[in-house]
């Protein structure tokens, strides 16, 4: 009966401290027990392979420059064509309303501010906005590429 109690005792370590295993935040020692325990404990190791996965792809869903992305996919077969554009119809809505979001609360915060607080928010808004206005700009010019692009590879 005790061996099991420290079982699941280790499991809830081994469970709290998965997240800084993989992200080596641990000391050699801590490293080396829970990677010890993942080699002997089916379900602790079930999750390790889970949260590991969840990593690889938010990973890969940050690491992945949006040109690669599209590129990729958009040589694909039209299905994967269709999906790209539902994809990069929500990256953009999603990119506009959290943009415009931004804006509001940053319009709000400087309806109620004074002095130099005042300036520090609209440099801060100018800021922003500057960077709004250049992620349309790169979004513009990747469009008029895609466009061109396409009439290249139909004239061939
Ligand atoms: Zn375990």
């Amino acid at each position: 009966m005790k061996p099991q109690t420290n079982t699941s005792n280790l499991c809830d370590e081994v469970a709290v401290q998965l997240s800084a295993y993989l992200d080596d935040e641990l000391t050699q020692q801590q490293a080396q027990r829970i990677g010890l325990h993942l080699k002997q404990c089916a379900s602790c190791n079930a999750l390790y392979a889970e949260l590991k996965a969840q990593r690889t792809d938010l990973k890969h869903a940050l690491l992945e420059t949006p040109e690669t992305t599209e590129l990729l996919q958009l040589e694909q077969e039209p299905g994967a064509r269709g999906l790209a554009f539902i994809g990069w119809g929500l990256f953009i809505f999603a990119a506009l309303l959290l943009a415009a979001l931004f804006s509001w609360q940053f319009i709000a915060s400087l309806l109620t501010a004074s002095g130099l607080v005042f300036w520090i928010q609209l440099a801060t808004a100018l800021l922003y906005i500057g960077l709004f206005v250049l992620f349309l700009s790169v979004l513009r010019q990747r469009l008029i590429a895609r466009k061109t692009d396409k009439y290249k590879k139909v004239k061939l």
